[in-house]
């Protein structure tokens, strides 16, 4: 339910309403606005009926919300949300740029990487240190080795980093080396795991099931962030569809209509949702075109000998190309200059 609040009202008067939506076992909302203060009620809506709080002096309107997902709709919060995760912020007028190989798979690795990446204007570095394989005889990643390289490099060179978490027993080591965690497509209705980093208020970014439907998926975000996380980042990694000529479909119309339903920041990767090298460039420019908040991409210093995700992995002199073609599409979509960050 959303309760918008008279012009008039002051402070007293929403402490007063958040006090008896909590009494009455409801998840109480505070969103105090420029023009005026909105209230949110989630939970069962017979019992709100019985608070009765239309017949408030002080309440202009009281509605219910209609989506499926509630905290994370523009139903209940209208404007962008911005997630800071280290000195980086996504949404916004920002477009961000993440890069980093598919795996951390040495310190000199990462390092080298970061400053090319750095240097080209991307704000990130990913890496997986745990890595999903679909077999159980690839690179599974350095683990723990992994974190800490993370964690080095990111001293280093002054980025933040993003992580996959596979396994919830190491979300506390994950939080103590990584900037964010990443919630893989593999994990995303993992309902338990999504609802524990919840519990951390680390940043979060949540990539698309293959098979997840977009609600699914904006359901999955309103996991976390009922349990208290407002950090959470979405990401578009593309799906399985019949077409096999690409890893995934990119899924571009997801980003436009999460867009204008949720008011999260949504991230396109161009390296997954194609599987393909000569393509990441390509997408990542419509990922511009489409509202997307920024890439996240598979940079690797020797794609040859990336120990995973080889064929849509990028060379150092790909990523220069691809931020160099990306520029004035940034730039035309009005969002700040990317050539900023790499100064
Ligand atoms: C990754 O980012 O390397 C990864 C495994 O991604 P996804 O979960 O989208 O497959
Ligand atoms: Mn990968």
């Amino acid at each position: 339910m959303i309760i918008v609040l008279k012009k008039e009202a002051d402070d007293a008067v929403a402490r007063e309403l958040l006090g008896q939506i909590e009494d009455f076992g409801l998840q109480p909302l505070h969103m105090p606005g420029v023009e005026r203060t909105v209230l949110g009620a989630l939970g069962d809506e017979r019992i709100l009926q019985k608070l009765h709080l239309q017949n408030h002096p002080m309440v202009e309107s009281v509605r219910p919300v209609l989506s499926k997902y509630k905290l994370v709709s523009r139903e209940l919060q209208p404007q962008d949300s911005h997630v800071q995760i280290g000195p980086v912020t996504i949404g916004g007028k920002g477009f961000t740029v993440i890069a980093g190989p598919c795996a951390v798979e040495s310190f000199e690795q990462m390092l080298e990487t970061a400053q090319k990446v750095k240097a080209e204007g991307a704000v990130m570095l990913r890496g997986g240190a745990f890595k999903p394989r679909t077999s159980p005889y690839s690179f599974q990643g350095l683990g723990l080795e992994g974190l800490e390289i993370l964690k080095a490099v990111s001293r280093e060179t002054g980025m933040p980093t993003v992580s996959e978490l596979i396994d919830a027993k190491d979300l506390e080591a994950m939080v103590e080396h990584v900037s964010a965690l990443q919630i893989g497509a593999r994990n995303m209705q993992n309902f338990a795991m999504l609802k524990a980093v919840g519990e951390t208020g680390h940043p979060v970014v949540l990539k698309r099931g293959m098979s997840a439907t977009v609600e699914e998926l904006l359901l999955a975000a309103e996991y976390i962030v009922s349990t208290g996380n407002a950090n959470v980042v979405i990401c578009e990694r593309g799906i399985r569809t019949f077409e096999t000529a690409t890893r995934n479909t990119l899924d571009l119309n997801a980003v436009a209509f999460i867009k204008e339903r949720s008011h999260l920041p949504v991230l396109v990767d161009p390296s997954h949702g194609t599987g393909i090298r000569s393509l990441v460039a390509p997408m990542a420019k419509a990922a511009v075109a489409c509202g997307a908040d920024g890439v996240m991409v598979e940079v690797h210093r020797d794609p040859a000998a990336a120990l995973s995700d080889a064929a849509q992995s990028l060379a150092p002199e790909d990523f220069h190309a691809l931020m160099a073609g990306l520029a004035p599409f940034v730039t035309a979509a009005g969002r700040n200059d990317l050539a900023r960050a790499a100064r």
